[in-house]
């Protein structure tokens, strides 16, 4: 076998049928590309169907195999809408991307009900309701992967997160919670925690006068991450080279949780 081949046996995700949510946001798209590109059908969905419709024609044109479909995951009857188009459309979900999710920076003392509530649906209720949603269908054929986006603030925190870190850590709960449960049915779950990526909404972080330093000081490769740098371990966790992992939170994130740059220490090699 050649080693193209051999890469195909154990990564391929041909004759899977992919869910993701948040589908054509910074990192939703990249995931999307990269899943449509090693094989898989997917399906995009977000609560903006022509942000999804644009990215289903883009991967149309490279010869991928998706179609947008309309989500909001605040909403309920709009998961179970979705779940049920998407079930209708391919027979089957093999796969689940929780990626949709939101934040508002701003002080512990500041937030008000109303943003945590928005915050909280979206983060947290809509991973929960739209993951049960799909493994009532996955359980029907005992047959499933559900993979959920965490963040660096699922276990370091900065500052103005704490609704979005309290959030996140609750994904990383309830991925152990999937875990257990749905070994039984021959369901998996998994979340990739990304560290700091560079996308279009958060660039003006990194070129903010001390935040983008700050963050930096705070990576120890020096540097944000790109989405399409997260595509390695999601069609990893997806595909059959991760069949005995579940109720693990993968981060990557350049070398953040681990401490980030080195400080100043008492000697310099030089070889
Ligand atoms: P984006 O804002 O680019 O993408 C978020 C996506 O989620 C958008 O497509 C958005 O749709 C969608 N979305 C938001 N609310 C809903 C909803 N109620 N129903 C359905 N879709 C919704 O952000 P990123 O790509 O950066 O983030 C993607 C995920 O990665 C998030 O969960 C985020 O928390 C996480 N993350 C991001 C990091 C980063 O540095 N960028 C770091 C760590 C984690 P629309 O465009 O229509 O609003």
């Amino acid at each position: 076998m050649d080693i193209a081949n051999y890469l195909k046996s154990v990564f391929s995700l041909e004759g899977k049928t992919i869910l993701i949510s948040g589908a054509a946001g910074g990192i939703g798209a990249a995931i999307s590309e990269g899943v449509a590109k090693a094989g898989a059908q997917v399906a995009l969905c977000g609560r903006t169907l022509s942000k999804c419709e644009a990215l289903a024609d883009k991967l149309k044109a490279e010869g991928c195999d998706a179609a947008p479909f309309l989500l909001d995951v605040a909403d309920l009857d709009s998961i179970h809408a979705c779940v049920d188009a998407v079930t209708a459309a391919y027979g089957k979900i093999d796969v689940l991307f929780n990626v949709a999710g939101i934040n508002k920076r701003e002080g512990l003392l500041d937030v008000d009900e109303a943003t945590y509530d928005r915050i909280m649906d979206t983060n947290l209720k809509g991973v929960f309701f739209l993951s049960q949603a799909v493994a009532r269908e996955m359980y029907k054929r005992r047959s499933g992967n559900i993979i959920n986006i965490g963040s660096h603030n699922d276990e370091g925190m900065l500052g103005g997160c704490s609704v979005y870190g309290a959030s996140k850590s609750g994904v990383i709960a309830l991925t152990r919670s999937m875990a257990v449960e749905f070994a039984q049915y021959g369901i998996r779950a998994n979340a990739i925690s990304p560290g700091h990526i560079l996308t279009e909404l958060t660039q003006v972080t990194w070129d903010h006068p001390t935040r983008g330093d700050y963050l930096r000081d705070r990576i120890a490769m020096g540097r944000p991450g790109t989405p399409d740098e997260l595509v390695g371990m999601a069609i990893m966790l997806a595909s059959d080279a991760s069949v005995y992992m579940t109720g693990q939170a993968y981060h990557v994130d350049g070398g953040c949780l681990c401490g980030g740059k080195p400080w100043e220490y008492d000697t310099a090699y030089k070889a």
